[in-house]
């Protein structure tokens, strides 16, 4: 037996027991070009702890503005004040989207932006407010850690000021964005401008003590190597070991199209699964994995319910920020279409809201009931402590 067959076994042995895997198994992972090898180790897990069943939400994004101080390489999003593909959501238009939302079953909203030269952060808190007075019944999931931090640095408070604001006003938990890379080989190149590492953590781990959950992103296949997305998870899995306050890890396939970053080729579909694959292994106190169709495409997002993942994400319906970076994706999947996908990938779809309850539809009104528990997860918690 070879060496490379020695640690993939003892990889193994370790994921069968429901052990930790190290920093030096990560890398491992990343060396090993067995894809089927890797999609049933992380299929191992996705089952302990997901069973058979593939989650979906309905939702709709809002992306309040596209104005930005940062100039991140890889935003195709992101619009100079004076531009004219500039814009500032009005009051008006955010209500007409959030009704649209309600009238539509949404059970979600989805809002992330640019951090713009000249609005106040009152601007922010009223987003909020608006959608909570036209749609109360909908979950605001608003605001990635960089949009948190830079509040905070325009008005001056702290971020749990600014967090416990925005809960008044309607917040309900917090996207996973603006995690990109953390290594600073990586980070530096990219995004050094925007939050740092420290300020995107200690963001997510204020806001879990608040009693917000939150989701947490990695942005994939640029210049980032094995160890930078290693470094990426162990940093997320410690904080959950801390705090518990993440629900779902998102792997983000990165677009180059009208970025800075137009010259990198897109990641392939080896790297999509394999990065899906060895998230679900390394990070094992996640309760979910998503593999997010807009990013990835509905095709290869179906079969990544084989490679790890247990969520498709939602309806989506308004997304900007990765069709302006060339994703082509439709705006909308439907919900037929969504769990089509997930039966014809051998799953059970199950429709959840943001905070992991099943929803019940009976015609035009839904409700959430019993939170969706995940087992296995306690036991690979207490393991690795
Ligand atoms: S990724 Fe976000 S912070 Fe960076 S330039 Fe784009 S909108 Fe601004």
């Amino acid at each position: 037996m070879n060496s490379d067959v020695r640690v993939m076994e003892s990889i193994r042995e370790k994921v069968e027991a429901g052990q930790r895997l190290s920093f030096e198994d990560g890398l491992a992972l990343e060396a090993c070009n067995d894809l089927f090898a890797l999609g049933t180790l992380a299929n191992l897990i996705r089952e302990r702890y997901n069973g058979n069943f593939a989650y979906y939400n309905v939702n709709t994004h809002i992306n309040p503005t596209n104005v930005c101080v940062y100039t991140c390489d890889f935003c195709a999003f992101r619009a100079d004040l004076g531009d004219e593909r500039a814009y500032v959501m009005e009051r008006d238009q955010i209500v007409e989207r959030a009704r649209q939302a309600s009238s539509r079953g949404a059970t979600e909203l989805h809002i992330v932006g640019g951090l713009h030269n000249k609005l106040p952060f009152s601007y922010y808190v009223d987003v909020v407010r608006w959608i909570k007075e036209a749609a109360p019944e909908i979950h605001i999931k608003a605001y990635t850690a960089v949009e948190i931090e830079f509040f905070a640095k325009i008005s001056r408070k702290s971020v749990e000021t600014i967090l416990r604001e925005l809960m008044d006003a309607g917040l309900g938990s917090l996207p996973g964005g603006g995690a990109e890379i953390f290594h600073p080989e990586v980070r530096e190149q990219i995004c050094g401008a925007k939050a740092s590492t420290e300020s995107w953590l200690n963001v997510h781990r204020t806001a879990h003590r608040l009693g917000l959950h939150s989701n947490a992103t990695m942005l994939y296949g640029h210049i980032d190597g094995p160890k930078h997305r290693i470094d990426h998870m162990v940093r997320l899995r410690e904080l959950q070991d801390e705090t518990g306050g993440f629900q779902t890890f998102i792997p983000l396939a990165f677009h180059p199209d009208n970025s800075q970053m137009a010259h990198i080729p897109k990641p392939s579909g080896v790297m999509d699964l394999k990065v899906m694959a060895i998230s679900r292994l390394m990070l094992d106190n996640f309760p979910h994995i998503k593999a997010y169709w807009v990013m990835l495409g509905l095709k290869t997002a179906q079969v990544a319910l084989a490679f790890g993942a247990d969520d498709l994400d939602g309806t989506v319906v308004h997304e900007k920020i990765y069709h302006e970076a060339g994703a082509e994706t439709p705006q909308e999947a439907t919900v037929a279409e969504i769990r089509r996908l997930i039966e014809e990938a051998g799953r059970v779809p199950v429709e959840r809201d943001t905070l992991y309850h099943r929803i019940e539809r009976d015609g035009g009104t839904w409700s959430p009931r019993e939170h969706i528990d995940v087992p296995g997860l306690a036991l690979a918690g207490a393991d690795s402590k």
